[in-house]
């Protein structure tokens, strides 16, 4: 089956042109001037829209367990979210926990992924205990499962925490085997002793969370992070939900020195704040604990974050989606700020949130399309398979209406959450229609998807490599 796109914008990180564009079957076929495609074909009109890329989040957790309790998006229900927010393929982490071995750990991701799935989806591996054993698997997987990026964490101490010597040791494996590091950067250590310090004092409220996690604690990890990459003979590392200003310098210095040192930034650095989200009154700022967290509304973060993704030391934005319903599950941490599962639910609301930031004037129109999908398909060795819309990608497009208006809210959105985070925010523009590998899964708000109908995707190695 051919269908053309006509009439509307492509929009690429080369820039943005009329076009029409020809899917056959599951891919892209051409793209054409405006009105000279094939005539012989099912058109969909999409005029006044841009065209783009589906959209690519690159850090997602379904169904994690996480604080005694588990992530409450299963694949289907946070896949479809996904879906009908323009976010056409996802990037979960499978988890090997300390002491499991790094196989079964994939094994038992994929069989919570395998025919559940609305869109594309593909793993990183998240290393709870690098050994020798883990090590050999790091190359199994590179070669044999399609995963190419690993990440470690220097928090959590006794959960997912790596040592720097472990850390040392993936970092030269993945320079041999051209993986790349994902790393967790804050000083899990310091924070531990500044959380039992502060509920000593007493301050069990959420808003502790974030004040037991300083900005300085973030910025100490990310250089050590850098520099065991650099022992590591520069072995590619991604720093992920990079949340603050100083951590930011440091990658940037990193970049400035011409090493291969990339970030990403998630929306709720962006728009959320320590005061106004984490802080709110009683246990309602549950809602926003997340790590790293929320940053303070009286610093430069958030104006620093969107200067980095104009300037590429942030490459991408991806939403960390790790959620919980407020009842029964961040309500485990009433009266104990460190029992509250750490985690935001947004994977249905990132385009929309980046595309308010063209509206804003603080991003262009190419920019938004390479963080949230170009890019994550280079980083990631998706490209040119998803991120782009060129003759024999798939043919994963989202119709995007600059005049529409996309309210967020408990109450419309898709997501098997209780709340949002974003409630009440109004983007100025709206996800139209979106289709996966020709598929037309979402149209103007209705879902005509299925389950099961996503594939898992093996990757190669990142564009970025050299
Ligand atoms: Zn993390
Ligand atoms: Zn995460």
């Amino acid at each position: 089956m051919t269908l053309l796109i006509t009439g509307g914008t492509v929009i690429g990180p080369t820039g943005a042109a009329p076009a029409d564009v020809l899917v056959d079957g599951e891919t892209i076929a051409a793209t054409y001037a405006p009105g000279t495609g094939p005539s012989d074909t099912e058109t969909l009109d999409a005029t006044g829209r841009y065209v783009i890329p589906g959209g690519i989040d690159a850090h997602t957790h379904m169904e994690l367990p996480f604080g005694g309790t588990f992530a409450s998006d299963t694949f289907d229900t946070g896949t479809r979210a996904a879906a009908f927010g323009g976010t056409t393929t996802i990037i979960d982490f499978a988890v090997q926990r300390t002491g499991e071995v790094v196989r079964d750990g994939l094994a038992a991701w994929h069989a919570k992924a395998e025919g559940n799935c609305h869109v594309d989806y593909a793993f990183h591996m998240i290393l709870g205990g690098v050994d020798d054993d883990s090590l050999k698997a790091m190359d199994q997987l590179v070669a044999d499962e399609g995963i190419s990026s690993f990440k470690l964490f220097m928090a959590y101490p006794g959960v997912f925490y790596s040592d720097d010597g472990q850390i040392l040791r993936a970092m030269q494996k993945a320079r041999d085997n051209g993986a790349v590091i994902m790393m967790h950067a804050e000083n899990g250590i310091a924070i531990d002793v500044l959380v039992r310090q502060a509920l000593a004092r007493g301050e069990t409220d959420p808003i502790h969370h974030g004040l037991t996690r300083p900005e300085a604690l973030e910025a100490e990890a990310t250089h050590r992070a850098i520099m065991l990459a650099e022992v590591a003979r520069d072995c590619p590392l991604y720093i992920v939900h990079l949340s603050a200003s100083r951590a930011l310098a440091e990658v940037a210095a990193a970049r400035d020195a011409g090493r291969n040192v990339f970030a990403e930034t998630c929306p709720q650095y962006l728009y959320l704040t320590l005061e106004d989200q984490l802080g709110a009154p009683g246990f309602e700022g549950a809602k926003w604990v997340c790590s790293t967290p929320l940053r303070s509304k009286h610093e430069t973060h958030q104006r620093d974050l969107w200067q980095g993704l104009r300037s590429n030391d942030l490459a991408v934005v991806s939403t960390d989606h790790c959620p919980f319903c407020f009842k029964d599950q961040k309500e485990l941490g009433v009266g104990d700020f460190s029992k509250i599962p750490n985690g935001i639910g947004g994977v249905e609301h990132r385009v929309d949130l980046l595309y308010q930031g063209v509206v804003d004037g603080k991003l262009s129109l190419e920019r938004w399309v390479e963080t949230i999908a170009t890019t994550p398909a280079r980083m990631f060795g998706l490209y040119p398979r998803k991120g782009v819309i060129q003759p024999g990608s798939d043919a994963d497009i989202v119709l995007y209406d600059p005049n529409g208006r996309t309210r967020i809210g408990v109450e419309t959105h898709h997501m098997n959450m209780d709340h949002s985070a974003y409630e009440g925010y109004e983007i100025a523009g709206k996800v139209e229609t979106v289709i996966s590998r020709g598929e037309v899964i979402v149209s103007s708000g209705e879902y005509r998807g299925a389950k099961g109908r996503g594939k898992y995707l093996p990757r190669g190695l990142s564009s970025y490599l050299v």
